[in-house]
């Protein structure tokens, strides 16, 4: 006999998940979808997941059913890759990576010395998260401590898995931004033994990337995640082509930009690395020998541009690399990850290997799930699973509602929501089983 909490509820719609690879595997072996299903969710977890008519017969009256008539259910998005603190600079005129640095971020990120600033902002990148369907992200905060326990504390409220870290960088940067070996080591120290593993909070050990830390302070951020090996790092690579050869001068002994990080013992499982666009073969089986996982970016990589990520040459099957999606807000152009998958599509194009839907929906699913090193937790909507998901209401516009009547498959409907779809898609999302964003259609 099953047993319902007094909290069980369900959910039923169409529901969508993945669990398998489909860059490795077939889209038909790894894509999941039951037409009319039923989402039971009892203490923040998943109870069930499988059709509606053989659920509901067994579901006791009092459990109730929030059905979703135009509602797509899908995993929570999982994005890879964020500043919060670069929330309000989003769309900047002009600049590529390194003048864009100095020109916008670094201005903006001073103002997070200030812990009513970090709140603020905080609450309200919060906001855009669960607005957009994004129920996972790992978040880029400011040098100062402050500003990683606002984004914390706003996460905790509604016990979100989150993952986020301090950011290190002691050289190559305003004065007031800069820490030191010693401050940056300790600060993030303090606040892995404050934050990590409270709830489903996470801390990432954080340097900006590479040419914004002396070796020394890679070397200590090294050391520390040794001392706390459950903890992750995240970080830059690649991203353009003045900032690969610039990294190149600053460390010349070292073979190529990934070389950089894994000579201070910064990658491996749970080691992040947000852009890639112009990593070697060698970086990329770099990656696949220490576990060490990479961002897409594609608003980002266009908008700064920086040039076209290669997915399917991470992904090849003889050494494939887990690749999560990120908007990498600021530069990024868009919280939704709908709207970072139709650039994810078209950088395919202009490389020309066009990804599909399935493709698509597994980077911001279980391929973040998978980069992440949570796919026991999220990422997919099994029984077990915890019960962050969202739904997506393929009426939400008119001319997505007209454009539905024609598609003929579950492939075509989702991918259609990758073009048309934005933040305006999203009609709920639930975090650890609970609702935390629902928009009137
Ligand atoms: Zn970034």
């Amino acid at each position: 006999m099953q047993e319902y909490g007094s909290n069980c509820f369900a959910v039923r719609g169409a529901i969508v998940y993945l669990t398998g690879d489909p860059f490795l595997e077939t889209a038909e072996t790894c894509l999941q979808y039951i037409e009319d299903g039923l989402l039971i969710i009892d203490a923040g977890k998943i109870l069930s997941c499988g059709t509606a008519q053989k659920l509901l017969r067994s579901l006791p009256a009092a459990v109730p059913v929030q059905t979703y008539p135009h509602g797509i259910i899908l995993p929570g998005f999982i994005d890879t890759h964020i500043h919060y603190v670069q929330t309000d600079m989003i769309g900047s005129y002009g600049e590529q990576l390194l003048d864009w640095l100095n020109t916008y971020t670094f201005p903006e990120e001073l103002k997070f010395s200030d812990p009513f600033h970090c709140k603020n902002v905080a609450k309200r990148f919060m906001d855009q998260l669960l607005k957009s369907g994004t129920t996972t992200a790992m978040v880029f905060c400011a040098v100062y401590p402050e500003s990683v326990n606002a984004l914390f504390e706003e996460a905790q409220k509604i016990n979100m898995r989150l993952i986020a870290g301090k950011v290190l960088m002691d050289r190559n940067a305003p004065e007031g931004l800069l820490d030191t070996v010693q401050s940056g080591y300790a600060d993030s120290k303090r606040l892995i033994e404050r934050w990590h593993g409270t709830g489903r909070l996470s801390y990432a050990i954080t340097p900006r990337f590479a040419p914004t830390s002396s070796p020394e302070q890679l070397e200590a951020a090294g050391q520390l995640w040794k001392e706390h090996p459950t903890t992750y790092i995240q970080s830059h690579i690649s991203e353009n082509k003045k900032e690969v050869a610039w990294a190149a001068s600053l460390f010349p002994e070292r073979k190529n930009y990934l070389d950089i990080y894994h000579h201070y013992g910064l990658t491996g499982k749970q080691a992040l690395y947000a852009h890639g666009v112009h990593l070697l073969e060698e970086e990329f089986q770099c990656c696949y020998d220490t576990g060490t996982s990479l961002a897409h970016c594609p608003t980002s990589n266009m908008f700064l541009g920086s040039g076209l990520f290669d997915v399917s040459a991470a992904k090849n099957k003889k050494r494939p690399v887990e690749v999560g999606l990120g908007t990498d807000v600021g530069a990024g152009t868009s919280f939704s990850m709908l709207v970072t998958l139709n650039e994810a599509y078209k950088t395919g194009q202009l490389r020309n290997v066009p990804l599909d839907a399935v493709k698509l929906l597994y980077l911001a699913t279980l391929g973040g799930a998978r980069a992440l090193s949570l796919e026991d937790k999220i990422g997919t909507l099994e029984a077990g699973k915890e019960a962050d998901f969202i739904v997506l209401n393929t009426h939400a516009t008119s001319l997505m509602k007209e454009r539905m009547e024609r598609v003929t498959s579950i492939q075509e409907a989702l991918f259609l929501l990758t073009v048309l779809g934005t933040e305006e898609t999203v009609e709920a999302t639930y975090v650890a089983g609970k609702l935390v964003y629902k928009k009137q259609f």
